[in-house]
């Protein structure tokens, strides 16, 4: 392309909120053959809302003894019910700043909880929440993390199942159960935690997604879904978009995003990865174009070659055809 070709695309390219970080990345995105989208935030809203609360049918009669900082640390007994499940729940999720945690927290407020901060917070970037909280020391997150604590999952199943196949984000919360079990450091992955349910939030798909992935599809292009969440709910929003329950990687820790649009490009695709979240700086940085989008954080933007200034999907088509338009009138 020409200098002043390179010029109209990009000028045109700002007008349409698509920013371009130089000519060369213009014709870069020309040449891409395969788009992947982050969910998150990227195909979907990123607004959270609770949605669920599941209360597991206890196996010996319904309550749990658990240690209860606020009454001086003795240990007392506590009916499990939906509301003892929120409670918990949104106790240990106050610290964190994900959408996940402040869709739980604001919806045991509206439910009429009084939400206590967590004493003690850890965040596990993938999988959830380690806290200790006045009920005791609390897990709120996904399969693994529960797992990694020695917590037989099983019982939780067939709500996680149904949760996820309505699309929504299901996650266990679990008690650390019996005398002293609140003690101690949040770190210890030891603790005879005693599962109390499930809580679920559920997103909402963006109006253009679907579209965007029709028109990119039209295009010849490959289109990807990646996200950390799980597989079943990542299939439930790929069905809702239309992209293929063959290109969805799910279950992708924030650290391995990277290696998976490495996969992806490993038969000689160029892909552009589509992220917004400081999670997906790097696999931005591994694509052969990345692409932050709208409430991108400053880690993303960072990290990308094209930058869309709106939360659009529709504008990813757009970055495509100012590329292919620039460079088709010089030619
Ligand atoms: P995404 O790739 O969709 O942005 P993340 O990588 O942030 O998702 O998280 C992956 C999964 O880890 C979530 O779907 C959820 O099951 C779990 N998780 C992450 N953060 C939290 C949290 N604060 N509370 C509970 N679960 C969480
Ligand atoms: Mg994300």
């Amino acid at each position: 392309a020409t200098p002043a070709a390179t010029m109209v695309g990009t000028t045109i390219g700002a007008q349409n909120g698509v920013l371009f970080e130089g000519g060369d990345i213009l014709e870069r995105v020309r040449d891409v053959d395969t788009v992947v989208f982050d969910k998150t935030g990227t195909l979907t809203k990123g607004e959270m809302e609770l949605t669920d609360v599941v209360a597991l049918p206890a196996t010996d009669g319904g309550s749990v003894e658990h240690d209860a900082a606020a009454d001086g640390g003795a240990v007392v007994e506590s009916e499990v019910s939906e509301q003892f499940v929120l409670e918990v729940a949104a106790s240990a999720e106050s610290g964190s700043e994900h959408p996940l945690a402040e869709a739980i927290v604001e919806g045991a407020r509206e439910r009429g909880i009084e939400v206590e901060d967590a004493d003690e917070f850890e965040n596990v970037p993938g999988q959830g929440v380690r806290a200790t909280t006045s009920h005791g020391r609390v897990l709120v997150g996904n399969r693994t993390l529960l797992r990694e604590a020695g917590v037989d999952v099983t019982p939780a199943e067939d709500a996680m199942d149904r949760l996820e196949r309505e699309g929504k984000t299901a996650m266990l919360v679990a008690l650390a159960d019996g005398e002293g079990a609140g003690d101690g450091d949040i770190d210890a992955a030891a603790g005879d935690y005693r599962l109390l349910g499930v809580v679920a939030d559920a997103d909402t798909v963006k109006e253009s997604a679907e579209t965007a992935v029709a028109e990119l599809r039209e295009r010849g292009t490959d289109v990807w879904l990646i996200t950390g969440d799980n597989e079943r709910t990542a299939e439930a929003v790929a069905e809702q978009v239309g992209i293929d329950p063959g290109n969805v990687m799910a279950g992708v820790l924030p650290e391995d995003k990277a290696d998976a649009v490495e996969q992806i490009q490993s038969d000689g695709r160029r892909a552009m990865m589509v992220g917004d979240g400081v999670n997906d700086a790097p696999a931005l940085a591994t694509a052969f174009v990345g692409c932050a989008i709208g409430s991108g954080t400053d880690v993303a933007i960072e990290a990308s070659d094209v930058t869309l200034m709106r939360s659009d999907p529709l504008d990813v088509v757009k970055a495509v055809r100012v590329s292919e338009g620039t460079l088709s009138k010089i030619k």
